[in-house]
Parts: C-alpha cells; sequence; structure tokens
C-alpha cells in the first residue's frame, strides 16, 4: 500500500481554503421502480423483481412512477427549490455490466428542480446555508458481486454475479453549489449538510434514508485554492461515502492531501477516489478529466414531465414542518439549553421524547426516563435507543405511575428494566415483582416507629429542632421497605411522630 502524504490540518488551512461540492444519491422508499411496475423489495431472490424494462429488453417502454416525480417535487421544495414546468429524462450513455440498457435514465440539463438551499445548524449554533444547484430524479443500476478474488473487487475475480433486482429503483440526486467560505469547518458543513438532509428527507416520508442500507450516498468533491484566490482548484470526488462521520472524515482527510500535494509542488489530477473506513483515508479511483462524455440525449421513450402548478402548490400547503424549525420548537417547548437539545439529538431521542409525550407523559419525565435510565442501557447493551424493546407508551405509563405515587424513581427504574427484560408491561412487572410503593399508613408508620426507636438519639436531635438530621432516618424506613415506600411521605410522618415541623 502506497503511503499518502499529509500535511497537519492547521498548516492546510492556514496556507488554503477548501471548497466542496456534495452530491447526495437518495433511493425512494417507493413501492415500485422508477420505470416499470417491479417490486423494490430486495429481499427476494436475485433477479426475481426483474422484467423486460429493468432488463433493457428490446421493444420495452418504461412508465414514469408518478410517487417518484412526486416525491422529487417534496425534496425540491423542502430544499427551497424551483420546480420545473416542464422537463425530461435523458440518457446517460455508457456501458457497464450493472446496467442491461447501457444507458442509466436520468435528467440532464433539464432537472426537476433547481436553485434552492437548506439552512443547516452547526455545533455552537451558527446557522451556514448551503446553495443547491439541483435535484433530479434517476434510477438505481443493478449490483455485481465478484467472486473468486480475495477482497470481494473485480481484481483477481474469477467471475462476477449480477442481480437486477436493484435496476430501476428511484434515485433522487441533490447536487449542491460550490460550497464557499466553510474554511476549517467545512468538514463539520458537510457532515451537518448530510445530516440535515437526511432529517428532512425522512420527514418527508419519501425514505427512510439509512445510510448504513446504502439508501442514502454521498459523494464529496472538495479542491483548494490559496487563501484570497477566487479561481477554484482541481477537485477530487470521493465516492460513496456512507455514514455523517464518514463524510467528514473524508473531507478532513481530502483537505490535508490536497495541502500536500499542493505544498510538494504537485499538481491535483481530477479523479474519483473510495474511501476507507478503516483509516478514514482515501485512494485513487478513476482519473475524470472534463472530456468525459456520456453522450446525453433526451430520453425518447418517455413523455416529458410537466407537473402542474397546481398540483405543486398543494405538495407545497402539505409539507411538513422542516426538522430544524421543529427541533427549535420543542427546544422551547421542553424549555431546554442547546447543550442539552444537542445531546437528545444524538441519542436520536427527539421522537421518542415526542412519541412519550403524546402518549400523556410531561415532557420533563419523558426525557428524564430516555436520556437517563433507558440511555444507559442502550449504551451497556451496544443498542439504539429505537432498538430497545420499550415503548414511548410504556415509559408514559411508568411516567403515569410515579405521578399518581405508585412508584417512586428508584421502583420506576426496576419496572423499566423488567420492561427491558421482556417481563411484560409495567403494570405487568409491577404486579410480577410486587414493586407498588407501601402507601399503607398503617404499615409505614410501624416502620417508622421501629426506626425512631432503632435510632434513638437521631430522634433526640431532631426533637431538638435538628431536622436535617432527618435524613437517616428516611433512610433507615427506606432500606426497611426495601426502597418500596415514598420518602416525601416518610419524613412527613417522621417530623410527625417527633412533634417538629417540616
Ligand atoms: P460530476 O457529474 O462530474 O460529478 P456535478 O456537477 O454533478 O459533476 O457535481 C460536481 C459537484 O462538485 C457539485 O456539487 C459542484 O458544486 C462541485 N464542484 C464543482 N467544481 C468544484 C471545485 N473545483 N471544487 C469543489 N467542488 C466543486
Ligand atoms: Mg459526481
Ligand atoms: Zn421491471
Amino acid at each position: 500500500m502506497t503511503v499518502i502524504d499529509l500535511e497537519s490540518y492547521e498548516d492546510a488551512l492556514a496556507t488554503y481554503d477548501p471548497v466542496m461540492g456534495l452530491e447526495v444519491h437518495v433511493e425512494l422508499g417507493t413501492r415500485t421502480k422508477m420505470f416499470c411496475g417491479c417490486s423494490t423489495e430486495l429481499k427476494q431472490d436475485a433477479n426475481s423483481q426483474t422484467c423486460p424494462v429493468c432488463l433493457g429488453l428490446p421493444g420495452a417502454l418504461p412508465v414514469v412512477n408518478e410517487i417518484g416525480v412526486e416525491s422529487a417535487i417534496k425534496i425540491g421544495l423542502a430544499l427551497n427549490c424551483e420546480i420545473a414546468e416542464w422537463c425530461r429524462f435523458a440518457r446517460k450513455n455508457y456501458f457497464y455490466p450493472d446496467m442491461p440498457k447501457n444507458f442509466q435514465t436520468s435528467q440532464y440539463d433539464e432537472p426537476i428542480a433547481f436553485d434552492g438551499y437548506l439552512d443547516v445548524q452547526l455545533e455552537d449554533g451558527e446557522i451556514f446555508r448551503v446553495q443547491i444547484e439541483r435535484a433530479h430524479m434517476e434510477e438505481d443500476t443493478g449490483k455485481s458481486t465478484h467472486v473468486g478474488g480475495a477482497t470481494g473487487r473485480i481484481h483477481g475475480a474469477s467471475h462476477s454475479l449480477l442481480d437486477y433486482n436493484r435496476a430501476g429503483i428511484p434515485l433522487i440526486e441533490i447536487v449542491t453549489k460550490p460550497i464557499e467560505g466553510a474554511g476549517a469547518r467545512a468538514p463539520e458543513v458537510a457532515k451537518a449538510y448530510v445530516a440535515e438532509l437526511r432529517e428532512l428527507i425522512k420527514a418527508l416520508g419519501v425514505s427512510e434514508a439509512r445510510m448504513e442500507m446504502g439508501q442514502m450516498r454521498c459523494d464529496v468533491n472538495l479542491s483548494l485554492r490559496p487563501n484570497g484566490t477566487e479561481t477554484f482548484g482541481t477537485r477530487s470526488e470521493t465516492k460513496n461515502v456512507n455514514s455523517l462521520r464518514s463524510v467528514e472524515r473524508a473531507a478532513r482527510f481530502e483537505i490535508q492531501r490536497h495541502a500536500a500535494v499542493l505544498n510538494s509542488g504537485g499538481t491535483i489530477v481530477q479523479e474519483t477516489r473510495h474511501f476507507h473506513e478503516e483509516d478514514g483515508s482515501t485512494t485513487a479511483g478513476r482519473i475524470k478529466d472534463n472530456a468525459e462524455d456520456y453522450r446525453y440525449f433526451p430520453e425518447p421513450d418517455l413523455v416529458p414531465v410537466a407537473p402542474s402548478r397546481d398540483w405543486v402548490e398543494e405538495l407545497r400547503k402539505g409539507l411538513p414542518e422542516l426538522p430544524r424549525l421543529r427541533r427549535k420548537r420543542l427546544k422551547e417547548e421542553w424549555g431546554v439549553n442547546e447543550h442539552d437539545m444537542q445531546s437528545i439529538l444524538n441519542a436520536g431521542a427527539v421522537d421518542l421524547i415526542v412519541a412519550t409525550t403524546d402518549a400523556g407523559a410531561p415532557s420533563d419525565q419523558a426525557r428524564k426516563w430516555w436520556m437517563g435510565e433507558l440511555a444507559r442501557n442502550a449504551n451497556e447493551t451496544g443498542r439504539s435507543l429505537d432498538e430497545l424493546p420499550v415503548t414511548p407508551a410504556q415509559v408514559a405509563r411508568v411516567a403515569e405511575l410515579v405521578a399518581a405515587g405508585d412508584l417512586n424513581d428508584k421502583l420506576a427504574r426496576q419496572v423499566l428494566e423488567g420492561v427491558l427484560a421482556g417481563e411484560g408491561d409495567p403494570d405487568t412487572v409491577v404486579e410480577k415483582r410486587g414493586l407498588k410503593v407501601v402507601s399503607d399508613e398503617g404499615a409505614l408508620g410501624t416502620a417508622v416507629d421501629e426506626a425512631i426507636a432503632a435510632n434513638a438519639a437521631i430522634a433526640d436531635k431532631i426533637r431538638g429542632g435538628k431536622v436535617a438530621a432527618a435524613g437517616a432516618l428516611v433512610g433507615a424506613v427506606m432500606k426497611a421497605t426495601r426502597g418500596q415506600a415514598d420518602a416525601a411521605r416518610v419524613r412527613e410522618l417522621i417530623l410527625e411522630k417527633l412533634g417538629v415541623e417540616g
């Protein structure tokens, strides 16, 4: 493996100004493919979800998926884009075995959406506006599996297998204008942009946008120019980066690599690069000079797409609250600070907390359990919060039992533990484990009397006015009742029996 020279990040930024371009592919969650009625369900036998259209057989005629167009318009609107009144598909011609038509149906100079922007929030709360060049519709390719080589790559393979189930699945490609002015924060902006875009896509309900499943992938274009200059440098294009963290790392690595090349008097070649998860590096792919020519031409087999203004306006009206504004609203409603809101976001707890409050819990209770006990369990067991076997309704029920005085915090934690262990609903766990707060005044009174008798010296102090000493007696009662007493009530009883005012 060749060693790649890197400049230190600080030195690179002291000399150069990074310019980025992000191309994000989103696989739509439509039931059928973009130009035929084949199912998009991938968990099927290879090549079972295919037909003459997506196999590119001669004479087969494609038909546009209306939901695909609708999704593209929704994405365009949410990105503040203009929506074309009339646009066409285009053939992007090239040969590759995973694309049986020998061209990809895409859009070229007539994208369905163009000239928009997306505001993204950086970690310190600053808003950075990313300009959008266009969002266009296209289709995915099939999947090749190279067999016989050591690495799963084509080199050294004895043969390749092709599965066309993915061929023709609708994709929306969203391309930014060159992102300038981010300086040292360019990698952070790249990550925040992809994160915000992913939230947006999910909120629109057009895709689950799961990066780890390839439903959303990002190409990171990056170039450097000397500080204070205007002309863009030559860019590299790191392909198919498929996690938020990797987007940030890829941008960072390329800044350091470009700087090292430029500082040593070398030139950057315009090429694609592969990103390596293991060490965050990139290596050269194919040279991509501007002579690259796909011989695009308008697709003659598909009618132009001309969305009526009425339809577009109807879709605009139906747009959900945008994620950034929703977060802002929730932050205010919950009365949390920026830092806590960020933790809630990072924990993936926003929707769970909302669902828990929708199920009747006060928001502070919902936050407390999801960000406390449940987050700890998720951490310990290496799961995300939404993978825990507990529902927002169950958490709301626990909160309700606490509010009613049936459970104290300690018991509530045990109830959640039982739910997570698969012992059933909160009420079932309470029943099975016998976790009710002892509210039987007679039993509590006896426990308090016993504690006073066993701790005469402390009791005397309290009688003498040292109310703070009551804590020790409360502790004794709680211990005697195995934590099942209501501590506030126990304290009241102790003070009452010793004849002092709380
Ligand atoms: P291609 O098809 O070659 O990938 P695109 O126009 O689809 O070209 O995407 C190129 C992306 O890179 C866009 O986001 C664009 O804004 C950005 N870009 C173009 N030139 C540069 C440059 N010199 N440095 C950084 N980014 C660039
Ligand atoms: Mg590209
Ligand atoms: Zn098909």
